[in-house]
């Protein structure tokens, strides 16, 4: 099936009681059951919800997966994974990465003596060398935010394998429609589905989705123990949001072409960071592993001086500046502020995450009014 008509259809059957074509929204703590133990799959909201359920089917299919798991949040996912391990395992985890899955691993889950390892993976031959005897995850994002960095999937998940340690990808910056890890032979996708999944600024939802039934049945596990679990109406946002997948992508990769070069092009901008540029250190990786390069770019200006940056991303009408990315409406943000200020200044230093760096979110409006927004607040 193609991508369209899969994201029209994946997980949407019309409703048994009634027909209706969308997936009702059950709004229900609990089932009435027929006899102690005898009833129609669902107990408990916590554990089972329909509309979720349709929605976990969605995930499924959208990233070529045989299960889905819904979370309350995209931290929450990440969080659900990091509890399949135990005190002492060593989990190998990009070095350029979402600020709370940072925050996550060193304020949280490091003092229960779970042992973080941060490396730049875009470089296979530094993930080989990493991998030791008591690793036991892989955690990667590609592309990275916000500096756009790419890691080769199919060359990590094969060191993880043969290390015997799972790689989940945290697949939120491409969003299926744009890469499928477990293709790839990733064990874990992971999305905050609050991004472009959901793609309208109105939900935080994050979800887990594999190929493997042990590790489903661990995962479900957690997810009904802990109880990190979305709402229906929630569940029902993200369901109607994965319709359009495909023509927001689309359109989010048009523009964020155009402008990745209207940046490129302009006198006063400094770097650009975007996957899609013939001369970015990871293009060759992005092209074999991704359909398109998206709408995530950063740039710095030639003028490096905070203040400049500080006057661009606020002057911008358009482009509203705010955390989050994925909307149909375009985002500007300051990682060194905003959502990066969890990583202290010398670890984001070290890995070129300036204080002057601003990150866009290039959202589907029409792009010459992006550009000329971007024109005017550049100056
Ligand atoms: C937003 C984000 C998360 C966290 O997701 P929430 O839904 O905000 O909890 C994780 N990873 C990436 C790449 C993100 O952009």
């Amino acid at each position: 099936m193609k991508l369209a008509t899969k994201y029209i259809h994946a997980g949407t059957e019309p409703d048994p009681s009634t027909g209706a074509i969308m997936t009702p929204i059950y709004q229900t703590s609990t089932y009435v059951q027929e006899a102690p133990g005898v009833n129609k799959g669902f107990e408990y909201a916590r554990s089972q919800n329909p509309t979720r359920k349709a929605l976990e089917d969605a995930y499924a299919q959208i990233e070529n997966g045989k299960f889905g798991l819904a979370f309350s949040s995209g931290v929450a996912a990440t969080d659900a994974v990091i509890k399949l391990l135990s005190p002492g395992d060593e989990v190998i985890a990009a070095n350029d990465m979402y600020g709370g899955t940072y925050r996550m691993f060193t304020k949280i889950f490091a003092k229960y003596n779970i042992i973080f390892t941060y490396i730049n993976t875009s470089d296979t031959d530094t993930v080989r060398k990493a991998v030791s005897a008591k690793t036991k995850l892989i955690w990667i994002e590609t592309p990275t935010n916000p500096l756009m960095n790419i890691t080769d999937i199919a060359a990590v998940s094969a060191i993880a394998k043969k290390a015997g340690a799972l790689l989940c990808v945290d697949n939120t910056f491409a969003s299926p429609y744009l890469q499928n890890p477990l293709d790839l032979g990733a064990d874990i996708v992971m999305h905050s589905a609050t991004k472009y999944l959901g793609g309208h600024s109105d939900v935080i939802q994050g979800c887990l989705v594999m190929n493997d039934a042990t590790l489903r049945e661990q995962l479900y596990f957690i997810q009904k123990s802990c109880g990190a679990v979305p709402g229906p109406m929630d569940c029902f946002l993200v369901l109607r949001g994965i319709k359009t997948l495909h023509i927001r992508m689309q359109r989010h990769c048009e523009n964020g072409e155009k402008v990745a070069q209207f940046l490129r092009a302009h006198p006063k901008v400094g770097k650009v960071y975007w996957c899609g540029f013939e001369d970015h250190p990871g293009y060759q990786v992005a092209k074999q592993q991704m359909r398109g390069f998206g709408g995530m770019m950063s740039f710095t200006l030639k003028d490096d001086s905070i203040e400049t940056a500080k006057r661009v991303l606020s002057s911008t009408k358009i482009f509203a500046l705010a955390e989050s990315l994925g909307g149909v409406e375009s985002l500007i943000n300051h990682p060194a502020s905003m959502t990066h200020a969890s990583i202290p200044r010398e670890e984001r230093l070290k890995n070129g995450l300036t204080d002057s760096l601003i990150r866009l979110s290039v959202g589907i409006e029409d792009v010459d009014d992006l550009t000329a927004d971007l024109a005017a607040a550049i100056g």
